[in-house]
């Protein structure tokens, strides 16, 4: 499990990705050594897109509960590092003040609050957020909706997308993907009688690697299509990092005739989207990683404006997917609104809503280009600091250490913020002394960790922290 960096720090330049590239040049311009604290605090003060950090609440040390803490490695009134935006990203300021003024027209308005306001009456209360949502994954506005739990969307959405026949039964899907998509997938194969055990099929990295090739899934693509109803992917793998060419993919699939959905709870907020164009036939995420609407937000759903009008689609009906102009006539025939909105349920949690709409404004304002360009910028940077830990101890040849493996693509194309960190060892103690110097990572048990740089909110030096930390920790647990 110990990989050898040959030559990473050496590499001559041209073998280098963009974005490292640029922070090289950045370091070269402003005379500052990369691998020093001064080099983040200048990244920092360039970086265009700085003030949003103030729009977020960013827990201190002394506010988490770090178990065995202790005040003598960190300033316990220091902001906590935290980079766990691919688990549950921060509050923005905002939210608390959208989700009071609800409450507060639910005090002084009761029902009335539905229709009888001038300001964001309840009934049509998601409008205000599909639009934004749509902005974001590269939809139009009609192929969005916000409503629901992600795994509850993705049921939902099964209904009308997964439609064995005989012949073409099967369910393509990428190896190790997150537990609730499968349990979802299983469940739906079972439904309709079939057995996962053949049925499901999954595309695996090659031996000794980490990540999938895009060649084989067109391969497997190519080679078993004809049978495959349905292709179910992550957008961006949770484990590795690994952001999957959504387009190639769903080209592929579609020449073979079958349907091409994506979960893209790591991938919204995260990366570039570009759903409508690339011509997906539906997908789902949830608000609460990197878009930051708080625990257990509001899922959202993209369904191509092809089957907006596609009525024959079976779907579960509930009064909230019927026709507005008619809803509240009460009568019992069912009638499809056009577009994602026809799969709505039940009617929206205002609450939620809200909070998902104080979290939205920060990412179209900031732009998913621009947040991208940093996020690339702010991995590059975590890369080459990771990296430098290995190549120095190779210098100084001291002992025989047990390094750790990034197991997340080096490609900048291929993966967003996260990299996934392995290492030769259980990480528990590692894990615990991260933790015990204000730094909140992410630990799939039992020996990777995941570390994410959210950049609407993260910094340069948050990097800079982490690396020192962890440096400071793999001596520690080595040396014992
Ligand atoms: C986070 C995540 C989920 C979580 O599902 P919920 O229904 O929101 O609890 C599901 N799938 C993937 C791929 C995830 O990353």
């Amino acid at each position: 499990m110990i990989i050898i960096i040959k030559d990473w720090l050496s590499q001559p330049l041209t073998k280098m990705y963009a974005p490292t590239l640029e922070l090289l040049k950045c370091s070269e311009t402003c005379r500052l050594n990369i691998l020093r604290e001064d080099f983040a605090k200048y990244m920092d003060e360039c970086d265009p897109l700085k003030e949003f950090r103030n729009h977020f609440l960013i827990p201190k040390n002394s506010d988490i509960p770090f178990g065995e803490f202790d005040s003598k490695l960190v300033d316990l009134q220091e902001t906590c590092v935290y980079l766990c935006g691919h688990s549950l990203g921060l509050q923005p300021k905002s939210t608390k003040e959208y989700v009071n003024k609800e409450l507060e027209k639910w005090a002084t308005k009761g029902v009335c609050g539905h229709v009888n306001v001038d300001d964001k009456p309840w009934w049509i209360i998601d409008e205000f957020v599909n639009g934004l949502c749509a902005q974001i994954v590269g939809a139009k506005e009609l192929e969005v909706v916000a409503m629901n739990g992600l795994t509850v969307n993705i049921h939902l959405l099964l209904v009308p997308f997964y439609r064995p026949t005989v012949n073409r039964h099967k369910i393509l899907v990428e190896g190790k993907s997150f537990p609730s998509d499968y349990f979802a997938l299983e469940s739906h194969l079972k439904l309709h009688g079939y057995d996962p055990a053949t049925s499901l099929v999954e595309v695996n990295s090659r031996q000794g690697e980490t990540f999938l090739r895009t060649e084989d899934i067109i391969k497997t693509i190519e080679e078993e299509g004809e049978s495959i109803a349905l292709i179910w992917f992550g957008g961006l793998q949770y484990y590795t990092g690994q952001l999957f060419d959504m387009k190639c993919i769903t080209e592929a699939g579609h020449k073979k005739g079958c349907i091409v959905g994506f979960d893209l709870a790591h991938a919204v907020g995260n990366v570039e989207l570009s759903l409508h164009d690339w011509g997906v036939d539906f997908a789902c995420w949830c608000s609460y990683k990197y878009l930051n609407s708080g625990p257990g937000a509001l899922s959202a759903v993209f369904i191509h404006e092809r089957h907006a009008k596609n009525f024959d689609l079976p779907r579960l009906e509930g009064w909230w997917g019927h026709e507005k102009e008619s809803r509240f006539q009460m009568d019992h025939k069912f009638l499809p609104r056009t577009g994602a909105a026809g799969f709505q349920i039940s009617n929206p949690p205002v609450l939620q809503t809200v909070s998902l709409l104080s979290a939205l404004e920060l990412h179209t304002k900031a732009t998913m280009k621009s947040l991208r360009k940093k996020s690339q910028l702010l991995t590059g940077y975590m890369e080459y600091l990771l990296m430098s830990i290995i190549e120095e101890d190779k210098v100084n040849s001291t002992s025989a250490a047990q390094y750790f493996q990034i197991i997340t693509p080096k490609n900048p194309c291929e993966r967003g913020a996260q990299l996934s960190i392995m290492f030769p060892y259980d990480t528990q103690q590692i894990f615990l002394e991260l933790k015990r110097r204000g730094v909140v990572v992410d630990e799939r048990k039992p020996n990777v960790i995941r570390v994410a740089a959210a950049p609407i909110y993260n910094s340069f030096m948050d990097v800079f922290k982490f690396y020192k930390y962890v440096k400071e920790c793999i001596q520690l647990v080595c040396n014992q």
